[in-house]
């Protein structure tokens, strides 16, 4: 780091922060970690499972393989910060025994977030619960995940994460499509007024992004045909996008939708092209910069003031290319449009994702003010606005 680098990351390291995009755990499932269960469960455990700690051939392998991946490397400088013990063949066993008690504490996982994390507010999308607060209230609040309104075409087709569509509507007792969407708009308003600060879709795990303006007749064609073809499958998709965020701006409700990874069959952010221009007063939150598409994001960034870019996953996906992001989103919007959320399950990995943000901010900020694209306090402020003040705008909390 340079030296300018090295005097933000001093200074946001004290920064309260709003994590806008988590995907935290009820209390119960925390109950007895230990350091495999936190690989596991992290991104880490995503790329490969963890070794046996007992061989130490298998836990060299482990490091000296992923040490370049950037979601060990952060997870690896988290884990040592929390518990002061390094990721090392001699002393994995040693974290091991402190994971296992520091959970012993019930509280544990959610001092991380608290004191470590210094999240004083997280927007957190549990599946297969939408619009849980995990029964904290004072510092979860949810974002209502509307992936299974695009399986209901069929009323026994469950969302991949287990969730019925039917049972969030008030009258499941329903025939038609405009039914389907009048029951889809009110379990909507629900969420929000139970709490839910914002909508989710991470439909590009399931099919491209491409979405079309499709007529309600179209869209019919699906609904309750369990033969729909997938050409109508995907008119049924497209429908429902729209309808959902055409509800998003009706209850002032900010859509996040993921992009970029998942299915990589046309799910880059361009593709949602039509549905922003179609629908200037929803608040579009997209998530992940559309990695590794960024120029995409660039692009509506510029074109839409309704546009936020939330840099969630991006530092922990590629902390190089997440730096060159936050200057040139930076450059191609303004101060007010840019958030930042962990990502995560494991408060481990949520510290993680945080260092790397911290990381990121601090040297592309750097190289900005070392550029002369403005002084140090107009970089306080930027970092102050992306890690807090952003969310709590956009989000109304
Ligand atoms: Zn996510």
């Amino acid at each position: 780091m340079t030296t300018t680098a090295m005097k933000i990351f001093g200074e946001i390291r004290n920064y309260p922060v709003i994590s806008t995009h988590c995907h935290h755990l009820p209390d119960e499932e925390y109950t007895g970690a230990d350091l495999r269960f936190v690989l596991k469960n992290s991104y880490a455990g995503w790329v490969a499972p963890p070794p046996d700690f007992k061989d130490m051939n298998a836990v060299a392998e482990y490091i000296s393989r992923y040490r370049c991946n950037s979601y060990f490397r952060w997870l690896f400088a988290a884990l040592e910060e929390l518990y002061r013990i390094p990721f090392r063949i001699d002393t994995v066993e040693a974290l091991d025994d402190a994971v296992k008690r520091a959970y012993v504490n019930q509280n544990h996982h959610l001092n991380v977030l608290n004191k470590d994390c210094r999240y004083v507010r997280v927007v957190n999308e549990r599946q297969p619960s939408p619009g849980s607060n995990l029964n904290h209230p004072e510092l979860f609040s949810p974002s209502a995940r509307c992936d299974c309104y695009f399986s209901g075409y069929v009323r026994d087709k469950a969302e991949p994460n287990g969730f019925y569509p039917y049972s969030s509507f008030e009258n499941p007792d329903i025939s038609t499509l405009a039914e389907y969407i009048g029951q889809m708009r009110l379990a909507i308003a629900n969420y929000k007024k139970n709490g839910s600060v914002a909508l989710k879709v991470a439909i590009a795990y399931e099919r491209p992004l491409r979405f079309e303006n499709t007529s309600a007749a179209a869209a019919a064609k699906a609904f309750n045909n369990p033969h729909a073809t997938p050409g109508e499958i995907s008119d049924f998709g497209d429908y429902v996008m729209f309808e959902i965020a055409a509800a998003a701006a009706e209850n002032d409700l900010p859509l996040q939708i993921h992009t970029g990874m998942g299915i990589l069959d046309a799910t880059n952010p361009m593709g949602l092209l039509k549905l922003i221009r179609s629908n200037p007063e929803t608040k579009f939150h997209l998530l992940h910069g559309g990695f590794p598409w960024t120029d995409d994001t660039y692009a509506l960034l510029s074109g839409f003031e309704n546009v936020w870019s939330d840099t969630c996953w991006l530092p922990y996906l590629s902390t190089r290319r997440a730096r060159e992001y936050l200057i040139t989103a930076l450059e191609v919007s303004d101060a007010y449009r840019l958030t930042w959320g962990c990502d995560a399950w494991m408060p481990e990995d949520s510290k993680g994702a945080l260092t790397a943000m911290e990381n990121v901010l601090s040297e592309a900020l750097a190289e900005m003010v070392d550029d002369g694209a403005f002084n140090m306090s107009y970089a306080l402020f930027l970092a102050n606005r992306i890690l807090y003040h952003n969310a709590r705008g956009l989000f109304n909390i």
